[in-house]
């Protein structure tokens, strides 16, 4: 039986995500239809393998189909696949929620869950503006984000974001936050270090805080890394100073770990490694190791306490409809066991360094600009004014088995943390090739 062309029939009946759907249509942008995944692998319906060096957008952590993780679902799938999370509650939701907060120690007691990273952010968002409200300061209702920041896409999220791709189009449905230079360390002149870039950008937010702190709720970061604005990379100083700055203005600090949660950045919280706790921490991504949407807030005792209350609508009053999905948390505990029983952080770091070895030949690129890294992200800029480059380097890429998705001009690698050496090195060969053939 000849197989049905998935490919046709999505193109009809669906609209994909960040597509300009004509692209398809025209057969300027390949569709591809997925059958199954194995570890890095994604295998179409002729059995043609694609390695996966994104994650699928920045989700998978340790493979498709991980055997570890499979077994945990299909097992939560026999007992109990949803309950409402008002007025009941279950073992997984319950056990992931202690897990976390002894993983951020035992700071950040207090889990609300949502599906995906948009949801959470709203969510961090709402609870910083009613703490203030619920304290007494309701004036308090601005937010203040970093140049070239990226929070999601819904309406609140677009609100803190700067990247005008997509926020552009419906700048008029938004309440804007204000904007703080990004410490992002390419900006480092001669003799300056990536410190130093953090520090200068630091007294930007200082400065800011000083004129406008009474109206602002909080500050919103990406720690290290901010993904979608370019993989714009940055000193932990930034956050070390940030929190020091929030503090003495009353600002909450929001750590949106979206993206670099869960070993990204090479610790197991990127804000690890500056020291620090934020007031609100946003999860999602890698929480489930790719398998299912799930999204969390963890937030600390002192905010708990001004919600707790005879009073409902001191109460936090949001909910979605799967929050805290037993199915989705099952996922998250044996991703974070597989984190526990497998040294993953220490392997990573040594894959990182053969990795960074692998891929010179592309720092070295003439074209290539500010090659950077950060844990198990690594990304380059290409000098280049052809506005189709990203497609032409993510059709070459495909060509050549490997899924790459640029942003903008920026060749970024996300891969998931099971490449062996061989496809390490077939990936960083890979991507020269089709850097060259993009070029040419
Ligand atoms: N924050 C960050 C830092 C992200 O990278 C993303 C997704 N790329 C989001 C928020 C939004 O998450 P979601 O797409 O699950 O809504």
């Amino acid at each position: 039986m000849p197989h049905p062309d998935w490919t046709h029939r999505s193109r009809t009946a669906l609209w994909h995500p960040c597509t300009q759907m004509k692209q398809h249509d025209a057969g300027d942008l390949p569709l591809i239809a997925i059958a199954c995944g194995q570890g890095p692998w994604l295998y179409d319906f002729a059995g043609r393998r694609y390695l996966d060096a994104i994650s699928s957008w920045w989700v998978n952590l340790f493979g498709h189909a991980n055997p570890r993780i499979n077994a945990a679902i299909k097992e939560q799938l026999d007992r109990l696949e949803h309950v409402i999370l008002a007025g009941f509650t279950h073992a997984p939701v319950v056990e992931l929620s202690e897990r976390l907060a002894v993983l951020t120690g035992g700071t950040l007691g207090h889990c609300f869950y949502a599906s995906d990273g948009s949801s959470a952010v709203e969510i961090a968002l709402k609870m910083s503006f009613h703490t203030w409200r619920n304290q007494g300061q309701p004036e308090k209702n601005r937010f203040l984000c970093l140049a070239g920041s990226y929070h999601g896409e819904t309406l609140g999220t677009l609100s803190v974001g700067d990247v005008a791709l997509y926020k552009d189009a419906y700048a008029p449905l938004l309440r804007q936050a204000e904007t703080v230079p990004s410490p992002d360390a390419r900006q480092a002149q001669p003799g300056e270090s990536a410190a130093d870039v953090a520090r200068r950008a630091a007294m930007a937010l200082e400065n800011h805080l000083a004129e406008h702190h009474d109206s602002i709720a909080a500050l919103i970061v990406e720690p290290l890394v901010q993904g979608a604005g370019g993989m714009i990379m940055y000193d932990p100083e930034y956050l070390r100073l940030a929190r020091m700055i929030c503090d003495r203005y009353q600002v909450h600090l929001i750590c949106d770990e979206i993206m670099v949660g869960f070993g990204r950045t090479g610790t197991l919280f990127a804000h690890e490694q500056a020291g620090i706790r934020p007031d609100f921490l946003c999860l999602s991504k890698g929480l489930t190791g790719g398998y299912l949407p799930l999204s969390v807030v963890l937030t600390t005792d002192p905010i708990y306490a001004t919600f707790y209350d005879d009073a409902v609508i001191r109460g936090f009053l949001h909910s979605h409809s799967y929050t805290g999905n037993p199915l989705a948390c099952r996922a998250a505990l044996a991703t974070l066991a597989i984190f526990a029983e497998d040294a993953v952080l220490e392997r990573n770091r040594r894959f990182a360094e053969r990795f960074t070895a692998l891929l010179q030949p592309l720092a070295n690129h003439p074209q290539a600009r500010h090659f950077r890294h950060t844990g198990m992200i690594w990304a380059v800029d290409i000098a280049t004014a052809d506005p189709d480059f990203r497609l032409r380097f993510y059709r070459e890429a495909l060509t050549r088995d490997v899924l790459l998705r640029p942003l903008g001009t920026t060749i970024y690698f996300m891969p998931p943390y099971v490449l062996n050496d061989d496809e390490a090195a077939l990936l960083a060969e890979r991507a020269v090739a089709a850097l060259q053939a993009a070029l040419a």
